[in-house]
């Protein structure tokens, strides 16, 4: 019973819909959401469900945040659109900018360039890095290293920078340029009897022997997650980014931070790479910086990188990017509306208020008998369904049962993330300690519910 029971009127519905397994796959009713109300979403039959994604990843102030509509309706109503290039912009898209470098205190950063999503503001990492390359005479120093099961998004390049085979196979991907480092996934990936810092420490060993391989002056830049998302929820192990950021350091390689499911606050701190003290030469970020209500992303560049860009000397001319909607309005309004809240309700101390009871609640059932591994911090959790307790003993793939714990929750009034045998979690920051209790409860139902169903 992993299809949908419930009759929603949209069977054999007309969308070629993102992520779904096949076009036999709109045979199936999809889960029609109509109405958001705090940490609540509802269906078109107004069953109610706690929505432990935030949308995707996304929806950090829950749903229908009153200031964020009237941002945009105050927006809508002045200049609906313009756009920012030739030198032209807007004052919602000036006046964020500004608000975004001095929100990113990790290292220093001097510009930043607006996208539509996620994948977009890795696509333009891509480009900005070869035209700083370039600028600097050195056009060879142009190969991306990313990481195995990291997400960087669904673009052609952001695709190919990602680690997850499903988004290489039947595309003729990853890009020639892009090379796969390994997963820092401590649980899964040590050795008998080696510690986390001996792991991260072979790890960096790993990612300089392939540096040297391709030769240090053919690689451009290293992108990471701070904590690894839609690949499972992965937090780094110690000294992990510590010992990765010393070896780029030796090879004059840029570090991409790619901050959009970590970034503004999802880890207890404003930005990943505060908690993880990574000092990134770029940064991505999109999702939570609008909570979700309009589509945004930005690159955030730099000092070294963007003096270069604008130097007297650089004779490239124009960096020729951009996007229709590179800074809409209204947009760039929503999200400094959205930043303007996370301080007033100093958003870092309410994660941190609420996060430890989150994973202590989650981390309780660790000693379930088909939970491999329960991992997270701040308000991203992973749950990992294996046999025997052991990363080496999947379930067989044809039990489904990462599906069936999935439609269990959503059954019992939860939206997780499935993914294989991979849960993941990221819920709204407004979260209350009751709706963790909710929360926790109706994931323990589903997961004797799981049990029950691999003993039978
Ligand atoms: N980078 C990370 C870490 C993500 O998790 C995602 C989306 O989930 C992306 C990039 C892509 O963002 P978008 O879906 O907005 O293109």
């Amino acid at each position: 019973d992993i299809s949908a029971t419930d009759v929603r009127g949209y069977k054999g519905h007309d969308m070629l819909a993102p992520f779904t397994a096949g076009w036999h796959s709109t045979d199936l009713e999809p889960l029609v959401i109509q109405k958001s109300e705090g940490s609540y979403v509802y269906d078109v039959n107004g069953k109610k469900y706690l929505d432990a994604l935030a949308g995707l990843w996304c929806t950090s102030l829950g749903g229908n945040e009153p200031r964020l509509v009237a941002a945009a309706t105050k927006q809508l109503n002045e200049l609906a659109f313009y756009h920012s290039f030739w030198n032209r912009s807007t004052k919602p898209s000036l006046d964020l900018a500004k608000e975004l470098l001095d929100l990113f205190t990790a290292n220093k950063m001097a510009k930043a360039f607006f996208t539509n999503s996620g994948s977009e503001a890795n696509d333009t990492q891509v480009k900005l890095v070869w035209y700083y390359n370039n600028a600097l005479g050195r056009p060879d120093k142009k190969k991306f290293i990313a990481r195995t099961k990291s997400y960087h998004g669904s673009t052609l390049i952001s695709a190919s920078l990602s680690g997850l085979p499903a988004l290489h196979q039947q595309f003729d991907l990853p890009a020639p340029f892009v090379l796969h480092t390994d997963c820092p996934h401590f649980w899964r990936f040590h050795q008998p009897g080696e510690t986390e810092e001996e792991f991260s420490t072979r790890l960096a060993n790993n990612l300089e022997n392939l540096i040297l391989k391709e030769g240090p002056e053919t690689i451009a830049a290293f992108i990471a997650e701070p904590v690894m998302g839609a690949g499972g929820v992965i937090p780094p192990p110690a000294t992990y980014f510590e010992k990765v950021q010393a070896i780029l350091k030796k090879y004059d390689i840029l570090f991409i931070a790619d901050e959009v499911i970590c970034g503004f606050g999802r880890l207890g701190t404003m930005f990943g790479c505060e908690k993880y003290n990574i000092k990134p030469d770029l940064v991505s970020v999109a999702k939570a910086l609008s909570s979700g209500y309009m589509p945004i992303g930005a690159v955030l560049v730099s000092p070294e990188v963007s003096d270069v860009i604008y130097s007297q000397s650089n004779k490239l001319g124009t960096f020729s990017h951009g996007f229709t909607y590179s800074g809409h309005p209204v947009s760039c309004a929503v999200a400094l509306e959205t930043l303007k809240i996370y301080k007033e309700r100093n958003i870092i101390e309410q994660v941190n208020r609420i996060s430890p009871k989150f994973q202590e609640g989650l981390k309780a059932f660790s000693d379930s008998p088909i939970i491999g591994e329960i991992r997270g911090t701040g308000l991203l959790h992973g749950t990992e369904f294996t046999d025997n307790k052991s990363p080496n003993d999947p379930f067989p793939p044809e039990w489904g049962i990462g599906a069936y714990f999935g439609a269990r929750c959503e059954k019992h009034g939860v939206l997780v993330r499935v993914a294989g045998d991979n849960i993941m979690m990221s819920p709204p920051y407004i979260l209350s300690l009751e709706e963790i209790d909710e929360l926790i409860i109706k994931y323990g139902k589903a997961l004797k519910d799981t049990e029950n169903r691999v003993e039978e």
